[in-house]
């Protein structure tokens, strides 16, 4: 099915498996209600149209958003979740795509900065003309609840994919783990496959969503929140292992804007993930926690990178 803007399939293995996908379907359109930017009832519009008063939320909004905030820090603004004024500017909203003045982009920057935003408990207050988006990290939170639906209902081996963002639920039925093949970014056909079991996996890159400008400039759709511009990256793709979907997608995006030498930092300064980095000359590196679970496609070389 359709939601959040991307297609979802979901396969389950159990008894209750039928019943169980359904409601795992009702539930992320719900969430989607929630968090669409463009649904005049969902909990973001509200904010986002509040003028600067305070508005309540559902809880699952107020913990994404907490979770957003806690990753933009972490991330020393790398991820912010008040970006959508510069993504709008650029096109990326309505596909109307165009390079904006600098001085609309400067204009646009001074509304950018997730440290004004407040949260107390499920109240949230948003300076006027600031907008709110989750887009960077909804999926992989949408994920982490349908995953725990599904476990909660007794299933013990699943695979859900949001549009690519990947997250499993134990062993193949046949007992082997899952063989994910990861896209190649420069839309070869595949990039090499990944063996996983109960974990999300999840890339983000440039390449997915792009328009080349007037000068024949190539723009893709993840923005520096320092410049307003998009991504000049040394990176063509990011993608990130880790239990939770949130922290995958929240990391994928905000490592793509870092860079490979500050991806690489970041990494080793944490314990709770692990990456597959394509280079925009098309080298492959990964870390040393999933190296052995993944292999190229045509043997082609793989760097790994050591704590
Ligand atoms: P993803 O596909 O998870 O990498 O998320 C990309 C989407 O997040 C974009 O389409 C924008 O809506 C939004 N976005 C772009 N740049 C940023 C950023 N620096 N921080 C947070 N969200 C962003
Ligand atoms: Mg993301």
């Amino acid at each position: 099915f359709f939601a959040m803007n991307t297609y979802i399939s979901m396969t389950a293995y159990g008894d209750q498996a039928d019943s169980v996908l359904e409601e795992a379907e009702s539930r992320m359109k719900e969430l989607e209600a929630l968090w669409s930017v463009t649904e005049e009832n969902s909990d973001i519009y509200a904010v986002n149209h509040s003028n600067g008063s305070p508005v309540t939320v559902s809880d699952e909004t107020a913990e994404n958003l907490s979770f957003a905030l806690e990753m933009a820090a972490e991330t020393n603004g790398a991820l912010d979740p008040t970006i959508y004024p510069l993504v709008s500017a650029w096109g990326f909203t309505t596909e109307e795509h165009h390079i904006p003045s600098d001085d609309k982009i400067q204009e646009m920057l001074s509304l950018v900065g997730y440290e004004k935003i407040r949260l107390d408990e499920n109240q949230v207050q948003l300076p006027p003309n600031m907008m709110l988006d989750l887009g960077a990290l909804g999926k992989g939170y949408a994920g982490d609840t349908v995953i725990q639906l599904l476990k909660d209902r007794g299933i013990l081996s699943a695979l859900v994919d949001l549009g690519g963002n990947i997250q499993t639920i134990g062993m193949r039925p046949d007992g082997m783990p899952w063989r994910l093949g990861l896209q190649d970014p420069f839309g070869g056909e595949n990039l090499g496959v990944l063996s996983v079991s109960d974990c999300a996996v999840v890339t983000s890159g440039n390449y997915e969503n792009y328009f080349i400008g007037e000068d024949g400039k190539t723009y893709g759709h993840i923005i520096d929140p320092v410049t307003g511009y998009p991504v000049e990256s040394d990176l063509a793709s990011v993608t990130v292992i880790a239990a939770e979907g949130k922290l995958c997608d929240a990391l994928s995006t905000s490592l793509f804007v870092m860079g490979q030498d500050r991806a690489v930092n970041f990494w080793r300064q944490r314990q709770d993930f692990e990456m597959i980095l394509v280079t925009s000359t098309g080298e492959i590196s990964v870390t040393e926690g999933i190296a052995d679970q993944f292999s190229p496609a045509d043997n082609e070389e793989v760097d790994v990178i050591y704590r």
